[in-house]
């Protein structure tokens, strides 16, 4: 039944595109068990059952796989990709083995700065939320209860959700006031090393780009949103021993996250290809800079993997 409504989608896209969009999926962390902090993500044993399932249902390629295949005008119906951005240790240590075991290439986008330093400036706030002894503080017109787990998970997602859409000077600024006022913990590395970066792209997987420090481009001077392309373009070159052509933008929402002046710093950089988080499939004739990628919110298999196609097809 689920092979016969992806069919039937798989159909009426090839002839509202004339040819089939190719749908490319966006994932994080893939933790190891469900974490109040990461209400989002998706736990490795739910992770193995859905790429089994899907592995059944869709070709699944990785991202510079599947262009190849619409510059050749070779693409099948029913083609997925899968991506991962951040550049969590999870995913190799939880993936990894799945795509492994099925044969799947996937595609990873890096915040280098989380390659360099172990994690990202979000996971020094939970981790100091985590651990803090205070109660309490207050921050941006707003008082943060912490007595439990579920209050600070809450004051975490809140913060975070804050802080991402702020200038990188500014976000340093609120985060060292933050600490000010419940401590600093430093996390544990919970990023990919160099050398895990380098074991998947010799395994054939995607690594691009995803900035170094994860900021929004659109909410930095045109001047700090090249920098931050470019340290992560060039530390990428540095140890993996070749320029990526493949980017991310943090956050993705063209328009709002992104703009054309911030495709235009792809172009000059050589970087040929920038995925987006708007809706919608890729096509011939989709903009190589601003490539839509989404994730359905549909937990039901059948009804997810619908879903992947009548996305792909809007
Ligand atoms: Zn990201």
């Amino acid at each position: 039944m689920l092979h016969f409504g992806l069919s039937l989608l798989a159909f009426i896209n090839r002839i509202k595109h004339k040819e089939h969009p190719l749908a490319v999926l966006y994932f994080h962390r893939v933790i190891n068990e469900p974490s109040l902090f990461c209400p989002d993500d998706i736990t490795s044993a739910n992770f193995e059952v859905l790429l089994t399932k899907l592995n059944k249902y869709f070709k699944i390629f990785s991202l510079s796989q599947a262009l190849a295949l619409i510059e050749q005008g070779k693409l099948p119906p029913k083609a997925l990709v899968l991506s991962f951005d951040d550049g969590y240790a999870d995913n190799f240590d939880n993936a990894l083995p799945v795509f492994e075991k099925l044969g799947i290439k996937a595609s990873f986008f890096i915040a280098t700065k989380g390659t360099e330093q172990g994690y990202l400036w979000n996971d020094e706030l939970a981790e100091s939320l985590k651990n803090t002894m205070a109660t309490q503080f207050g921050l941006f017109d707003q008082s943060f209860v912490l007595n439990t787990e579920q209050e600070k998970a809450n004051a975490y997602l809140y913060l975070v959700n804050k802080i991402k859409f702020l200038a990188n000077q500014e976000r340093d600024e609120v985060l060292n006031a933050i600490y000010k006022k419940i401590g600093r913990f430093e996390p544990a590395r919970c990023m990919m090393t160099a050398q895990q970066l380098n074991k998947i792209a010799k395994l054939g997987h995607d690594v691009g780009a995803h900035t170094h420090s994860h900021s929004i481009l659109a909410m930095q001077k045109l001047k700090v949103a090249k920098q931050e392309v470019i340290g992560s373009v060039e530390y990428l070159t540095d140890i993996l021993g070749e320029a990526p052509s493949l980017f991310a933008y943090p956050n993705g929402w063209f328009g709002r996250d992104f703009k054309v002046e911030h495709q235009h710093v792809l172009n000059e950089l050589g970087i040929q290809y920038g995925v987006a988080t708007n809706d919608g499939g890729i096509t011939s004739k989709t903009s190589l800079t601003a490539l839509p990628r989404f994730m359905p919110h549909r937990k039901e298999f059948n009804q997810f993997c619908l879903s992947i196609l009548k996305i792909a097809g809007e």
